[in-house]
């Protein structure tokens, strides 16, 4: 052995460690990370969530990967600087705009723990103890909405939008259809869908499909006697109906399909019935929706998203395929092998659910709170969110010249003022901004049949009646100076 290998590999060795800093310095990074967050975490109640301005944290462009390594605290600082005070901060319980997300203290715990100790947990036979944690997560959500947990598989993926993805491929191989079947499969989805899913349909290359919009009763769901039309028509014409898209609880204005009629309707076609309840799923944990949902339960895939209804940080999806064995088919890369697996002990893994091998290990951030919360404290959160909807809408009901064009099915309430002189668009448009320029709540807009509707969601675990009160303080502010002819001094 030549000493001048061993000094090299000595001199190399003395840098690499440098990328395992020891227990003292771990400690003091900790502490300062955890401080960076707690102060966060303190600054955020009643404080202004949104800016928007010029400055789009233009300074994080100085800071590509350095060749020598900065301090902790300058890279901490960057961060208050240049992330917590421009665009949105989506932990405020002011958020109440598009659909909330969460970022439970106990996921960021848990994704920690996840990432120093790096639990691998793409396959069972080497992580028994982070898939059993993810399956687990997924057999609770099957129970929940009435699919058998014994024989349903899914994933927990970075969102909905991929869990949808994950859905729909599984749609099309069990289905069969072959690419020169596509420009005669029939889809059916409604102007309320997610964009996500059409987006999922043209990644699988699905494009080409027929697309059919059912048409949507005053409240925004599904008619079942014209879906039952549509595919009549279909079939006369000697297409090849396949696939149907419901929601619970659209994004754009939180409406839930009749669930139990489609799935009639599903099952007299042979459909495939994929429900996107990314938004409104997590209500099924509160009996009364159970009871008024039981066609969930027969539906073939289901999306739901933990990021939302159940409060966790962003990039956690669920999917879930009510004949696991149809998943499992799909993306299991050794069939055979899964034939000597079919017994009670055996957890399938995550790499023969989804198109990941290796990933993060997402179940850590999800099951820890429910651990620590209880599931309980989830149900009492979802249950507060309607009912402060409920006053939100009794709010806006008493007031003067408010328009609300639909009853809220969850959590979300469209609106729009009318104007003074006619031209509501501009008038509400003028409106939001207002209420942006504030920037303590942040809500958004969309358009109806080219009206502008401004839109309330009321789903973040740190929205309670304080800030809805001071949701309609800012709107009222708002109005009075729209409405109020300009003072001339
Ligand atoms: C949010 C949402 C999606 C997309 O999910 P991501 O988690 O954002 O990828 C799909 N459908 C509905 C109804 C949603 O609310």
């Amino acid at each position: 052995m030549s000493v001048d290998l061993l000094r090299q590999i000595a001199h190399y060795e003395k840098l690499s460690r440098q990328l395992d800093p020891d227990h003292e310095q771990r400690s003091a990074w900790g502490q300062m990370g955890l401080e960076h967050v707690l102060g966060f975490l303190q600054n955020l109640k009643g404080n202004k969530m949104f800016w928007l301005g010029p400055d789009q944290a233009k300074k994080v462009l100085d800071y590509e990967p350095p060749d020598e390594g900065i301090e902790l605290e300058e890279v901490l600082q960057l961060i208050h600087e240049e992330l917590d005070e421009k665009g949105l901060k989506a932990s405020s319980g002011g958020h109440m705009a598009y659909i909330p997300g969460g970022g439970l203290f106990p996921s960021g715990l848990g994704d920690l723990i996840a990432a120093i100790c790096n639990y691998y947990s793409g396959a069972f036979y080497v992580a028994p103890g982070a898939v059993r944690i993810e399956n687990i997560l997924i057999r609770w959500v099957a129970e929940m909405i009435g699919y058998d947990p014994k024989s349903c598989q899914g994933n927990l993926s970075s969102g909905g939008s991929y869990a949808g993805l994950i859905a729909m491929h599984t749609a099309r191989e069990s289905l069969n259809i072959s690419s020169r079947d596509i420009p005669q499969t029939v889809i059916y989805l409604s102007q309320q869908t997610h964009h996500a899913l059409e987006k999922a349909l043209k990644v699988i290359g699905m494009k080409e499909a027929v697309y059919r919009r059912v048409p949507m009763d005053a409240d925004f769901r599904m008619i079942p006697a014209e879906l039952d039309k549509l595919i009549q028509a279909d079939l006369a014409a000697g297409l090849t109906p396949a696939i149907l898209i419901g929601s619970m609880g659209t994004t754009d204005v939180g409406a839930v399909d009749p669930l139990d009629a489609l799935a009639e309707i599903s099952e007299k076609y042979g459909l495939w019935f994929h429900v996107d309840a990314a938004y409104g799923g997590f209500f099924m944990l509160l009996d009364e929706f159970k009871q008024k949902y039981p066609g969930l339960a027969r539906t073939d895939s289901m999306v739901i998203d933990p990021h939302k209804g159940l409060f966790m940080p962003w990039g956690t999806g669920m999917v879930v395929v009510r004949e696991g064995k149809k998943l499992l088919n799909t993306f299991a890369s050794d069939a055979a092998y899964l034939q000597d697996l079919i017994e009670d002990d055996v957890e399938y893994s995550p790499s023969d659910l989804s198109p990941e091998l290796t990933r993060h290990f997402r179940g850590l951030r999800v099951w820890m709170p429910l651990q620590l919360f209880g599931v309980s404290s989830f149900k009492a959160a979802l249950r507060e969110k309607l009912l402060l909807t409920q006053y939100a809408f009794h709010r806006f009901q008493q007031m003067d010249g408010i328009e609300l064009p639909l009853q809220p099915q969850l959590t979300v309430i469209l609106f729009r003022n009318f104007s003074p002189d006619s031209d509501n668009n501009a008038f509400n448009q003028k409106l939001i901004k207002g209420i942006l320029e504030d920037g303590r709540v942040f809500i958004s807009s969309t358009k109806i049949n080219e009206k502008i509707y401004l839109r309330l969601t009321i789903l973040h675990f740190r929205t309670h009646l304080e800030e809805v009160r001071l949701f309609f303080d800012l709107l009222e502010t708002q109005r009075q100076k729209l409405l109020r002819p300009k003072n001339v001094d």
